[in-house]
């Protein structure tokens, strides 16, 4: 187990790197111009969902590809110096998503997880996020 202070830091450094990205806010505008309400990053909700829509009782998190560890994207494999560093914080942040999962889906939530690359190659996106919410 990791000292409450490292992870908090490293809580802080994955807060700062995927609040309001440039996906998130692709996908914001995206849901917005299809008519969507939703309400942003609830911090009482498990994993502090990017998009929740609580009518639905359903929420979105936007992962980056490399912090989530995408499995077979490009962008999620380990970089190739300091493994010893690379392998237990991204593992520490898969094992974290799994919790919030789980956490989320005890509590009656549903999710759907928007990977970085989907938002840069576009034309699936607003179908997969329709199918998730229904109309
Ligand atoms: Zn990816």
């Amino acid at each position: 187990m990791d000292s409450l202070d490292a992870r908090r830091r490293s809580e802080n450094m994955r807060r700062i790197r995927s609040k309001n990205s440039k996906p998130e806010i692709f996908l914001r505008s995206l849901l917005h111009k299809a008519g969507y309400r939703f309400r942003l990053h609830r911090t009482d909700l498990p994993g502090k969902p990017d998009v929740v829509f609580p009518g639905r009782r359903k929420v979105i998190f936007v992962h980056g590809c490399f912090w989530h560890q995408h499995s077979g994207c490009r962008e999620g494999r380990l970089p190739g110096t300091r493994p010893e560093y690379w392998v237990p914080k991204l593992q520490r942040n898969v094992a974290r998503d799994l919790a919030n999962s789980v956490s989320l889906e005890k509590l009656g939530w549903r999710m759907l997880i928007i990977w970085e690359c989907e938002i840069e190659s576009s034309p699936g996106l607003l179908s997969k996020v329709e199918d998730f919410l229904g109309r």
